[in-house]
């Protein structure tokens, strides 16, 4: 066992450190202020030229492609790699995300064929196409297999009926992974598909966005007799489940390892104020509550970086060897890390007072961007309950 970063993941890491500090930081202010303003739209959070000014820069310093396969233009290092570097980027709040979005990237890797592979897997993993995934609806969010859209096998084509809710990045995709029923009675186990939609599709629309607390706007999307070809269905028909859990799993580890970023960023204001700010005669960090605060939030971090790290590890190995089942690691990760920066990011906030709740600071932003993180992708009641019935059913795992 060796616990250490190897050298090349450090100086990835460094580099990240430079690009945050260098470009996000100094644009945090803006996001702040854009956050504020947008009120009940979808404007975005970064000026649309300055983040495609940060994709050349993050590009040109060899931030690309970190979990693409080298075939297809990638880099190729691995799900470890892809940790620590999101780990870095979210130490600020700007809402940059070094593309591809990953867990879209792994389900066309998985399943992707023929001509898919050029017109959606390369453009999307270069970072020249966006995507969305559309799965939630209005009758089905934490229970999936719930859902109602129908795609019908008529005269050749695939038609899909249906209406999902909360899909993020819907408008600003170029193509669309939507799931649906191809055959109801069998449902999740062999009746689910999925399925490329291209933007502009006749039939496809995406009326309304929903503002949430915090920065996301997801989108209502609805689908009225969508016409899609054999050739834009991913994956094999009736199989669409597994893919669509496997890419969840990507996810869950990516939001442990944002809310480690957003935790390193509160554990330095926290640091930084209880070092310098007195009240009483003396220095909060002189304070039992305030060391129990910085004592319990490092801990809990540390804890949420192991398990997050060997969840990586694993994901990788499972790469190299065709295959594993890291299903409750992923439930594990995403419900420790979600809850962790819930508690760090709130004693932070606690710590600075009112610049905790000042929009001056990036600890209001992050508190009211994190709560989400306990919702989707699985609310964390559901990932307990993922946890104990696999241990219920199979025991303790040996390692
Ligand atoms: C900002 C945002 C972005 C999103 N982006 C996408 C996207 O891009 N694509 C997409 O398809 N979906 C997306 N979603 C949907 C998201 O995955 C769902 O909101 C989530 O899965 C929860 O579903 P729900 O909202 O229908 O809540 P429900 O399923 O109604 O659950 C509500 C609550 O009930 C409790 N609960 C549910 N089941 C159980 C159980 N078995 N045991 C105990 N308690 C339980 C939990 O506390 C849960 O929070 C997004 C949602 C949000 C808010």
């Amino acid at each position: 066992m060796d616990f250490t970063l190897p050298e090349e993941l450090r100086m990835l890491r460094d580099t990240v450190a430079r690009f945050v500090r260098e470009e996000l930081l100094p644009l945090e202010r803006d996001v702040i202020k854009r956050e504020a303003e947008r009120g009940l739209t979808d404007a975005p959070l970064i000026d649309p030229e300055v983040e495609k000014e940060l994709g050349r820069k993050a590009k040109a310093i060899g931030l690309y492609g970190i979990d693409v396969p080298e075939e297809y233009g990638g880099q190729n290092l691995g799900m470890l790699a892809k940790a620590v570097v999101i780990e870095e980027l979210k130490t600020s709040i700007v809402p940059f995300v070094l593309p591809p979005d990953s867990p879209n990237l792994w389900m066309l890797r998985e399943t992707c064929k023929g001509d898919q592979i050029q017109k959606y897997l390369l453009p999307y993993a270069s970072g020249e196409k966006k995507s969305a995934i559309a799965i939630s609806e209005p009758g089905a969010g934490s229970d999936p297999a719930g859902m109602k859209t129908r795609a019908e096998y008529k005269n050749g084509k695939w038609v899909l009926n249906g209406q999902k809710i909360w899909i993020s990045h819907a408008r600003h995709a170029d193509f669309m992974i939507v799931m649906a029923l191809t055959d109801p009675a069998k449902g999740s186990r062999g009746g689910m598909t999925a399925f490329l939609v291209d933007k502009g599709t006749k039939g496809l629309s995406i009326p309304s966005v929903f503002n949430t607390m915090g920065e996301h706007a997801p989108y209502a999307v609805f689908l009225d007799n969508v016409e899609l070809s054999d050739d834009q269905v991913l994956g094999e028909v009736g199989n669409g489940f597994g893919p669509m859990q496997n890419r969840l799993g990507v996810r869950r580890m990516e939001i442990a390892c944002r809310a480690l970023g957003y935790a390193r960023r509160c554990m330095d204001l926290m640091l930084t104020q209880a070092n310098q700010r007195k009240t009483f005669g003396a220095l909060l960090a002189e304070r039992q509550q305030v060391q129990w605060w910085l004592a319990d939030s490092w801990q809990e971090m540390e804890m949420v970086r192991w398990i997050t790290w060997r969840l990586a590890w694993k994901m990788d190995r499972s790469v190299d060897q065709g295959g594993g089942d890291w299903r409750r690691e992923a439930s594990m990760v995403k419900l420790q890390g979600s809850e962790m920066i819930a508690r760090v990011s709130d004693r932070a906030i606690q710590l600075l007072g009112g610049m905790g709740v000042s929009k001056d600071m990036p600890l209001e932003y992050i508190a009211r961007a994190v709560r989400v993180l306990r919702i989707f992708e699985g609310p964390s009641e559901v990932h307990r309950w993922v946890i104990a019935r696999d241990l219920l059913r199979n025991g303790m795992p040996a390692e």
